[in-house]
């Protein structure tokens, strides 16, 4: 290990402070307009679709698909020096928001666009827990 702390999230408003004390307890929040239905991520004042105002939390079921992905081979960035070859890529969730990912405990040849994934979440320090995605286990 280098033992270079890595970049974490800013926990700098409400509603970022909401998504994350959710994911340290393992829970991925996304936001459900009150008028309109959409779901979203990241989180906003109002809804991007209709400008409603107040979107409510809900819990997301965890699961999509692995809309691309790229295999990080070389990083400029000291502290993620022991991870590489790493996949960082972006999951398609079932609810239809986009996130960004580490994809973690899978063979990086398994990896394939499309693959439906699980979200999981990996300690960080400071009590924070990042979401990441595992391919998601066959049944
Ligand atoms: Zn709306």
């Amino acid at each position: 290990m280098s033992g270079r702390p890595k970049p974490l999230p800013v926990l700098g408003d409400e509603l970022s402070r909401t998504y994350w004390e959710a994911a340290a307890e393992g829970r991925l929040l996304l936001q459900r307009c009150r008028a309109c239905g959409a779901y979203q991520h990241y989180p906003r004042g109002h809804c991007v679709r209709c400008f409603a105002p107040d979107p409510e939390w809900v819990e997301a079921a965890g699961s999509g698909r692995l809309h691309t992905f790229s295999i990080v081979q070389r990083t400029s960035d000291p502290s993620f020096e022991d991870d590489v070859p790493y996949a960082f890529g972006i999951v398609e969730l079932d609810e239809g928001p986009r996130l960004a990912v580490n994809v973690v405990d899978t063979p990086l040849e398994e990896l394939a666009c499309d693959l439906p994934v699980s979200i999981v979440f990996t300690p960080a320090a400071g009590g924070i827990a990042l979401p990441n995605a595992t391919r998601k286990e066959a049944g």
